[in-house]
Formats: structure tokens, sequence, C-alpha cells
């Protein structure tokens, strides 16, 4: 499992980190080939999790856009709501594995740390979950879903008390006690071995979409659109398809549109290092880290997996921005046209596909990974204006 990205990647960590990166590293490549472990995630993956998820045919959202035929791989029926479960059992079955019994993680919106929660409950492992003052405002009811799956959350009151002073006193947490105490990341981010794994942990969803389409219409799509926060759903979705034609588009979060920065890392940053990785980053002018502003939480960070910045600058993928609005106006498209509330993060992705297929003829199938489920998101949709 590559370390590296062409330049991306890598591991720029306090030292009494690397011992644990490496025990990470060393589990994991064992795990991937011992029968038992890769018996056990499949069983709680569909006992647990239940998978395999459905590639949907979206008749009349295919009708709306009038081109190209729309499929959705869905996530959102994944236990919990989104594909962050998968990530969670993997690294929550690795914890065991290495006689591990503690689990911290951090959150912004409140997703992965619900997830961490869950598989915490589910394997005996105590979990303890940062997250920002303001964000545990901003997010009252995962708090409470975190608290009621026996999980401790700890307010964090650094900084501008969000996600980045979150993951900085989860890292504090993990060097004081790393013997006993793994730090499930919840995205295709930060230092090796991380984002390899997490990539492996996801493609469970690219697996299934290359096999379901075969069997669905014989063949597999011409493109695939997933969006990006991290790029945990996206590198899921683009590794077991990276060496086929298949057309790999990644969407960020556009923000507001106009000269903000959104949370654009691949489309509107430069590469940079941030949570022990080097990868595009959102900076201002003096390479201080920017603010990043998105109607959808989970799209609201400032990096983004170097994986990803790898298949943009050579080609293979394709990144575009999605404002939000236009993430509005998929997400009434979905629950219109589909009857399906889609989350606010895969409704960029949703926008971008409709305007895909729109320009493609009829014989071409889209599939878009519908990342998670929209009832987290009710109450910023109805706000909104339409
Ligand atoms: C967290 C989240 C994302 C963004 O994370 P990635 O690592 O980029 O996949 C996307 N969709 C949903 C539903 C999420 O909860």
């Amino acid at each position: 499992m590559p370390r590296h990205f062409g330049p991306y990647g890598g591991a720029f960590v306090p030292e009494t980190l690397v011992p644990a990166l490496q025990e990470l590293d060393g589990a994991w490549r064992a795990a991937r080939k011992d029968p038992a472990f890769r018996a056990e995630l499949r069983r709680l993956s569909r006992t647990l999790g239940g998978r395999p998820t459905p590639l949907y045919f979206a008749a009349r959202l295919t009708r709306r856009a009038g081109g190209a035929e729309i499929w959705l791989k869905r996530e959102d029926l994944v236990h919990g709501g989104a594909h962050k479960f998968n990530n969670a059992l993997g690294q929550g079955l690795l914890t065991r594995r290495m006689g591990k019994h503690r689990l911290i993680a951090e959150t912004g919106a409140g997703q992965h740390g619900v997830a961490t929660a869950m598989i915490g409950a589910a394997l005996g492992l105590r979990t303890e979950v940062y997250m920002g003052e303001v964000d545990m405002e901003r997010q009252r009811p995962n708090v409470d879903r975190m608290r009621l799956l026996g999980a401790t959350v700890h307010p964090v009151t650094t900084g501008r008390r969000t996600l980045k002073d979150a993951i900085n006193a989860a890292l504090r947490d993990w060097i004081a006690n790393v013997r006993t105490t793994h730090y499930l990341l919840g995205s295709a981010v930060g230092p090796h071995p991380y984002p390899s794994l997490v990539a492996d942990f996801q493609s469970v969803i690219g697996k299934e979409i290359r096999r379901q389409s075969t069997a669905a219409f014989g063949r597999l799509p011409d493109l695939v659109v997933a969006c990006v926060g991290g790029g945990s759903n996206a590198i899921g979705t683009f590794h077991p398809l990276r060496r086929t034609r298949v057309e790999l588009l990644g969407v960020e979060a556009g923000g507001v549109g106009g000269r903000g920065p959104g949370a654009a890392s691949l489309t509107r940053g430069r590469p940079g290092i941030l949570h022990g990785s080097f990868s595009y980053v959102l900076q201002d002018h003096d390479g201080q880290v920017a603010e990043t502003e998105s109607i959808s939480a989970g799209l609201d960070y400032p990096g983004v997996g170097p994986e990803h910045a790898w298949l943009r600058d050579t080609g293979r993928a394709r990144y575009v921005a999605v404002r939000d609005r236009d993430a509005l106006r998929a997400f009434h498209w979905l629950a219109e046209d589909e009857g399906i509330l889609p989350a606010l993060e895969p409704s960029h992705a949703l926008f971008a596909a409709v305007h895909e297929a729109r320009r493609r003829p009829r014989r071409e199938r889209i599939v878009v990974t519908l990342s998670g489920r929209g009832d987290k998101d009710l109450a910023v949709v109805t706000r909104a204006a339409r």
C-alpha cells in the first residue's frame, strides 16, 4: 500500500506517533491477508451494516435530466445513514486485533462521531469523541446520539472551537495514550497509513458498483460521480475503477459561490501540509489555512486526501465545485422525483451528475454515490429559501 501518491501523502507527525502509525500499518497489512479478519469484516458489514447496498435506477431523475441514465449507489441505506460505517467498522476491528480497548475520534458535524460510537458499542470498545464547543451547539442531536450510544463527548474550548481544534485535541490524547488507544480517523486524510487504509475499507463501494452495474446493465458505467470532503466516499468509489476506462468525477463544495473559497481544496487550493499529510489545502495569501464555508457540514474541511491530489494532477479524475444553492436544488429534485431525501453532501454530486447527464447520449450510464441520507439536514433545508 503506497505511502505516497506522486509527491503527495507521507507522514508529517511528531516522533511519538511514529511507532503507533507503524503498528497500525503492520496490523492492517496482516489483517488484509487474514481470512478470519476478512470473514468477520464481511459478516458485520452484512448483518450489522446492511451491505451490500442496492444500485438503483433513478428513472424519473433521468427523465428530468433528459440524457444519460442516472443510477444511485445507495450508501444512504447503510446502518447509521452514511458510508462512514464502512470505515468505522474496519478500524474498530483493527483496534481489537491490536489488543487496544479504547477508541478516540474527532468530529465536526458529529456524523463520524456517531459512526465511531456505534462501532465502539457493537465491539465493546470504550469511545471518547472530541468535538468543538461551537459544533456541539450546532449539532445537538448528534451529541445526544453519541451519548446514548455510550460514548463520552469532550467539548473542545480552544481556538475557534470547531473541527480543526478537535483534531488537535484528539492528537494530544493519542500521544498521551498511544499504547491503549486507537485514533479512528474519519476520512481518507492524515498521515500514512490512514489514506490507504480508509480507501481500502471504503472500496467496498466501488467493488459493489463494479459487480452490480455488470449485473444490471451488462457493463461498467461510463462515469461515476461522488462528493469530496476529505474524500473517503469518493476514493472508495474511484479506487476499484481506477484501472478501467470509467470516467471519475469528484464534486467539492463551492459554498455561496463568487470569490468565496467554499471548501473546494482541489479546485481552489494549492499543495501544502495539513494534519500530517502533503496534499491540496485551502490557504490564504500567507499560506495560513483558510476558513471554509459550506451548507453541508460533512464537506466543510480545508484539506483533502492525498490520493485525490494525485488523481487530479495526473488527470485520471476530474474535480468540480458545486455551489450551496445548486446542491439544494438537487436535494429537492431527488426528493420529488425519487422519494429519497439525500444528505446535502451527495446533493452536490447529484447536481453535477444531472448536469453531466444532460450533455450525454441516452445510451451512457452514470453512477452517483449517494453517500448519506438527509434526515440530519432537514433543519438547514427547510430554513433555506427555495
Ligand atoms: C462525512 C460525509 C461526507 C464527506 O466525507 P468524505 O470523507 O469526503 O466521504 C460525505 N457524505 C456524507 C453523507 C457524510 O456524512
